[in-house]
């Protein structure tokens, strides 16, 4: 017969079952039975207990709710044992045993069905428990609390009455806090607690503890299918067939006077990282009571004051367990009558700065390696260091408080502004009147992303991590909370609401999308230090390990210096069209542009040409040393000519008002150019390589720029190390015209100026046919630069703008396409057309060097491939560089 029931010390037996691995015996027991049974190996104070199997659930789901066969026979032979160890009786009033009844699946889940503790107790039970602990009034509280819990937990019964009796409990014996009742008023309210249950689940509160046990099991069960549970896996990713094991713990209690407590406990800091215990307590409380925050806690420090013994004793455990663990725990506790019990461990959460700050801290102590520090650090926490983040300086105690909800931490970083309901009226708060926003829906659809623009942050009540709302917050950059399932948006009335608390349009709220938690007031904010002495120490062990090279795009000295500092190692992409864009620079460029006649031409291309070598002077200096790679003028030319629409509507309204006739016939003028540079499909026109084709004084004129800029900042001392790229090729011929016209301006340069510059030409790889004729490519180039954004569009025949507005989102959520393309790279197609490339390349050229400069260059699964690929570098964003440098070194590590 299947064994469905595993007491705490059995943990020998089921390795033997399942296997060593301990990621299986999580999935067999979940991760609370799992860590329960190993403190006990570890020989630390558990109280005795055992664990229901994940399979036992999953055998009673799919045998339509019933147990399975022998699971109840299992269950009390293991009840049976709990009696003997501690010598107590199950429904025996003379030396009663009380357990709880604790969910707990592989992965900690939200949703799943609460905690019912003192399961054992009945109307007979009570009195004997009042006698053998010589207090009246913590038996009837005990009991109390069972009826409610299992009433609300398991029967169903809502909360709203419960909270009625007590607070009327209250009125009647005058005092404030429930902690002021007396024994009397507990009696009463037990009484009164069992009737709502009789009523609100037609039926008596069961008086068998057997029966309490049974049906509390159940209830467990169940909520693995409950529909907050089931919308929690979707959204996550999690297995729907995991299910959850059940664990039953003999009550330990903390509120048997006051050398009892309840706490919990972390082995560090969870916001800094700092190596101190940190936790809160309660004297003469159940656990429940520290979490529910109606008492004020203590600090854990004030334990030492309280119960020196049992501080240090916890301490002690503790240290142990983070060192067996080796990782830092979370932990729940509690003293009864002097004597310490744990009742959980778990690795504990932590913000980016302490999982960064902990990391490092503990290869230093020897308790992990250089690579395991690496590998436990993601690259999205080393992004959040970016990012606004919620001050947690004044605790973690006083965010709690002000907590409303959590949902799905979909995009990170923190926001904080006044709530609204609509996008039209966060664009006017926004933009008309300045008033920081956060937009929230109970779903969000194209129709609303002008809003979540507006916005700071963006919160909705539905949807997972692939919902729209999600998507485009990521793809934006704002924070936001997806998927909270208490929350209640009422688009009607212009109010949210999560449970009783109700908040309107206008009102201040807070959200962190690096957490998932939802604030319902204005919280202060804080932007982490990139200069972060652990981060940069680990970022420094990333270096080593990584093989790929990290670059930055870079148009600007200033963001060229950001990314440097933040550890680039060259400029694998300078975008030179956005130095045209310039106030300055924007009127001699459409005369460029516009020119009848050569002369006209030149004169454009001469006043240009200053401008272009101080810009790049400026790079060459900031990168002193390292490579700059300078794409020629890539953009189809009307990006820099008035929109065609405008120009026309200008034309006409001059026309027909008739006003100034010369400004008309300028306008006109211009029109007829603009007119003369429409193309039905720009992307696929006159750009790139064929726009220095067809103006090669532009090719010669930033060739020159570049040449000259290298010669002038070689006299001041200052490395140059231009690299040439020729966007957009597809055929060879225009790779070598272009490139002949690169060479003789370089040769001529040097000869004016004296100064030898070393340099490379290479072409951007972004059409399918460039890749597949690499060979011929690599013949005229000595680098190779896949840019991937144009790459994915043009291997896909997509429009990155239109489909991202629209259909991109609808093949997401419909599942067609696995994720967005151009966020992560596609190994499948545009990967293959890659190795392709690669191959193809290097065989012609087999030093050729080969980098990637589309934003893929800075996301993690996409920067794997580039290291399985065999790239040279990855070029991306700066402030996507130390997130890089880390993903470069985990590919490496993995
Ligand atoms: P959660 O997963 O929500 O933390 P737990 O099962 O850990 O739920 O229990 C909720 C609270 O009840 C915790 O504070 C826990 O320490 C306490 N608790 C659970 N079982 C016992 C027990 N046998 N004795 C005393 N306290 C308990
Ligand atoms: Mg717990
Ligand atoms: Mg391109």
């Amino acid at each position: 017969m299947t064994k469905w029931v595993y007491g705490f010390d059995e943990l020998d037996l089921v390795e033997r079952q399942v296997g060593g691995d301990w990621e299986a015996i999580r999935g067999f027991l979940g991760g609370k039975g799992a860590n329960l049974a190993e403190m006990r190996r570890l020989g630390l104070p558990v109280p005795p207990g055992f664990t229901i199997t994940t399979q036992a659930c999953m055998a009673y789901l799919r045998g339509g709710e019933a147990a399975p066969e022998g699971l109840w026979e299992q269950v009390e032979a293991a009840l049976a044992d709990v009696e003997r160890r501690t010598g107590k009786r199950f429904g025996d009033p003379a030396s009663p045993l009380l357990v709880s009844c604790r969910s707990g699946g592989k992965h900690s889940m939200p949703g799943m069905m609460d905690t019912v503790l003192n399961l054992g107790l009945n109307d007979r039970v009570v009195a004997g428990l009042a006698a053998i602990s010589g207090d009246e009034r913590f038996a009837w509280d005990a009991y109390r609390r069972l009826v409610q819990m299992f009433g609300a937990v398991v029967l169903g019964v809502p909360d709203e009455p419960f909270e009625a009796v007590l607070e009327d409990a209250r009125r009647r014996a005058g005092v404030d806090s429930d902690a002021e009742l007396g024994a009397s008023s507990w009696k009463e309210v037990c009484a009164e607690f069992r009737r709502i249950v009789e009523t609100g689940a037609g039926g008596p509160f069961p008086q068998d503890p057997g029966e309490q046990v049974r049906r509390a099991v159940e209830a467990v069960f169940r909520s693995w299918n409950g529909r907050r549970a089931i919308d929690y896996r979707n959204a996550s990713g999690i297995p729907h067939d995991l299910g959850t094991g059940v664990n039953i713990v003999a009550m330990v209690f903390g509120n048997m006077g006051v050398d009892s407590a309840s706490g919990v406990a972390m082995t560090r800091d969870g916001t800094t990282g700092e190596r101190r215990i940190e936790g809160d307590y309660l004297i003469n409380a159940q656990g429940e009571d520290v979490v529910a925050g109606i008492r004020r806690t203590e600090p854990i420090e004030k334990l030492a004051k309280d119960m020196p013994e049992s501080h240090a004793r916890l301490a002690e455990l503790v240290g142990r367990l983070e060192t067996h663990f080796r990782d830092v725990q979370d932990i729940e506790f509690t003293i009864e009558r002097g004597e310490l019990w744990l009742l959980q461990t778990r690795n504990a959460k932590r913000t980016a700065q302490a999982a960064v700050r902990i990391a490092v801290d503990m290869v230093s102590e020897g308790l992990i390696t250089q690579e395991e520090a690496l590998l436990r650090v993601s690259p999205e926490q080393v992004d959040y260091f970016l990012h606004p983040q919620l001050d947690r300086a004044s605790g973690e105690a006083a965010l709690e408080v002000e907590r409303l909800a959590t949902g799905l931490n979909v995009s990170p970083g923190a926001a904080v502004g006044r709530v609204v309901f609509h996008p039209d009226l966060a664009v006017r708060w926004a933009h008309e009147e300045a008033r920081p926003v956060i937009l929230v829906r109970p779903e969000t659809k194209s129709d609303d992303v002008h809003g979540m623009l507006a916005a700071k942050g963006i919160l909705t009540s539905r949807g997972g991590r692939t919902s729209h709302a999600a998507l485009v917050a990521r793809q934006f950059g704002k924070p936001a909370v997806v998927g909270v399932a208490e929350l209640v948006v009422d688009l009607e009335e212009r109010t949210m609401r999560v449970g009783s608390r109700t908040i309107r349009e206008g009102e201040w709220i807070s959200i962190d999308g690096t957490t998932g938690e939802v604030y319902g007031s204005r919280l202060e904010t804080v932007v982490p230090d990139i200069r972060d002495p652990y981060l940069l120490e680990l970022l420094g062990w990333a270096d080593v390990y990584r093989r790929l090279g990290v670059r930055a795009n870079a148009d600007e000295a200033d963001d060229a210096r950001r990314a440097r500092e933040y550890g680039a190692e060259g400029i694998g992409l300078c975008r030179t069209e956005h130095m045209f864009f310039a106030a300055d620079r924007l009127p001699v460029m459409r005369r460029l542009i516009l020119a009848d006649d050569p002369a006209e031409r030149e004169a454009a291309l001469a006043e240009l040409l200053p401008l272009q070598r101080g810009d790049f002077a400026e790079l060459f200096r900031v990168m002193d040393g390292l490579p700059v790679v300078i794409r020629l003028l890539d953009p189809p030319l009307h990006e820099f000519l008035p929109p065609y629409e405008e120009l026309l509507r200008e034309v006409l309204t001059l026309r027909l008002g008739g006003g100034d006739a010369a400004h008309l016939q300028t306008q006109e003028a211009l029109l007829r150019a603009v007119e003369r540079h429409r193309e039905t499909n720009p992307m696929l026109g006159l750009r790139g390589v064929r726009l220095g084709i067809h103006m090669e004084g532009l090719t010669r004129m930033q060739s020159r720029a570049v040449f000259e800029a290298a010669g002038m900042v070689q006299a001041e001392g200052v490395r140059a190390r231009p690299e040439v790229m020729i966007p957009l090729v597809s055929h060879v011929n225009e790779l070598k015209a272009q490139r002949e016209i690169v060479d003789e301006v370089a040769k001529a340069v040097m000869a004016e100026s004296g100064h030898s510059v070393s340099y490379r030409v290479g072409t951007m790889i972004e059409v399918p046919r460039a890749a597949l004729t690499a060979d011929r490519l690599a013949a005229e180039a000595t680098f190779f630069s896949f840019g991937t954004n144009d790459l994915t569009q043009m291997t896909y025949g997509i429009s990155r703008d239109d489909a991202e507005k629209g259909f991109l989102l609808e093949y997401m959520s419909r599942g067609i396409l696995p994720e967005n393309p151009f966020v992560s790279l596609d190994r499948e197609g545009v990967g293959s057309l890659i190795l392709i490339g690669i191959e193809r390349g290097r065989k012609a050229r087999p030093d050729l060097e080969v980098g990637i400069c589309g934003e893929h260059g800075g996301d993690p699964a996409s920067i794997a491939f580039c290291h399985e690929a065999g790239l040279d570098y990855v070029s991306c964003s700066p402030y996507r560089v130390p997130v890089a440098r880390l993903a470069a070194a985990q590919a490496a590590l993995r």
